[in-house]
């Protein structure tokens, strides 16, 4: 498809993959694992072996870099995957700079995994340039990472402060994506060099599928490390997943608009709610973030939203006891919402508050959302 198209028309058409064969307007499951090499050994056709390459998984892989503006995208197994793949394909040993309200998995996989790779990671407050400046160690630091809006309090990075930073001290700046989605947000254009998405989550849109992703804003030797680390560890996303994962991106535009209209929705009306002792939301003005997020995200603020719930943990999980439409479960970014208690599931180590409830905020009548916190908020106070 032409470049200059807009996200929402790449996207429905899903960068315009058909069928030359027979014209199909969705394109065919690529399923084959091997490929007929040329009568001279060659394999023109850019294709060998499915663990390296895919033609589905490339379509799919098409789309999010014209969307995020990069060079090329790499989709693999899980966002996890995508995330280790990055930091092992950093020369080593290596210092990382990492915010400490973060994914937790990946949080605990720098602190605890990640040392027996040769990697260290420094923990900082990612809402501080100040902070993570002085973290960086000249000559050692190869990359600092951040996640914007992040989990679970949605901190929000400068992602043009934090490139400059990086790229001043000769490191990279990776920023997980996952709940900005190239919609709202567009890192590469901000300087950063890597994009990461959980794929997961609002990119797939249906919790159907686990993926993760990779965008590059050059094809460096960054780039060529991480294809090859995907190649060699096994961690390439599945053609029927690719396919999955291709369906849902054709609606991604109209379901974070929607969510991100329901979230602000939410968040203003229980931020002076008597039951609610904060809201956070980086569409707030009371949020820290509000002032960063306005200028660097597009079109909203996005469809994560926490409420720290009057009476403190135990009237947190008797809130989330009581709901029926929202459902207990953990995740994100499914048309379907989403409430969890996140200090039970993040455990020690954890900057998240006791009394927190994260929400996901699917594509429901916002009206019902309200209507079934409102009923769950007043039955774990009579309680
Ligand atoms: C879920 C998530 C991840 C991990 O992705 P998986 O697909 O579960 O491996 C990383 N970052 C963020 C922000 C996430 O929400």
């Amino acid at each position: 498809m032409s470049a200059d198209l807009r996200p929402e028309t790449i996207l429905a058409q899903a960068g315009g993959a058909m069928d030359s064969e027979t014209g199909a307007i969705v394109p065919p499951i690529h399923i084959s694992t091997t490929y007929l090499r040329d009568p001279d050994n060659q394999y023109r056709k850019g294709f060998a072996y499915g663990r390296a390459d895919n033609a589905t998984v490339r379509q799919t892989e098409a789309v999010l870099a014209s969307l995020e503006g990069a060079a090329d995208c790499l989709l693999f197994s899980s966002g996890m995957a995508a995330a280790t793949s990055l930091f092992l394909a950093l020369s080593r040993p290596a210092h990382v700079v990492a915010p400490r309200v973060m994914y937790w998995g990946l949080r605990n996989w720098l602190l605890h995994g990640a040392p027996s790779h040769g990697l260290s990671a420094t923990l900082v407050d990612a809402s501080s340039l100040d902070e993570i400046a002085a973290a960086v160690r000249p000559g050692e630091t190869k990359l600092i990472w951040v996640e914007t809006p992040a989990n679970p309090l949605w901190t929000i990075t400068d992602i043009r402060g934090a490139a400059e930073i990086a790229h001043a001290a000769g490191a990279s700046l990776a920023v997980d994506s996952t709940v900005a989605t190239p919609i709202l947000s567009r890192p590469l254009a901000e300087g950063a060099d890597v994009v990461m998405h959980s794929a997961t989550k609002y990119l797939n849109g249906h919790s159907d599928v686990i993926a993760g992703a990779l965008a590059f804003a050059a094809k460096d030797s960054l780039y060529d490390r991480a294809r090859g680390i995907r190649s060699h560890h096994g961690a390439i996303l599945g053609p029927m997943e690719a396919s999955l994962l291709m369906r849902g991106l054709r609606t991604l535009h109209l379901r974070v608009r929607s969510q991100c209209a329901a979230a602000m929705t939410i968040a203003q009306h229980f931020a002076k709610h008597p039951q609610i002792e904060e809201v956070l939301y980086p569409g707030l003005e009371s949020h820290p973030g509000y002032a960063v997020a306005a200028r660097q995200m597009r079109g909203g603020f996005g469809g994560m939203l926490s409420i720290r719930v009057k009476g403190g943990e135990k009237t947190a999980i008797a809130t989330a006891a009581n709901v029926s439409v929202w459902k207990r479960a953990t995740s994100l970014g499914g048309v379907e919402s989403l409430i969890e208690h996140r200090a039970s599931v993040e455990g020690e180590g954890s900057p998240c508050p006791p009394d927190l409830l994260r929400l996901s905020v699917g594509i429901e009548a916002v009206e019902d959302l309200i209507a079934d916190l409102e009923r769950a908020l007043a039955s774990a106070v009579s309680k």
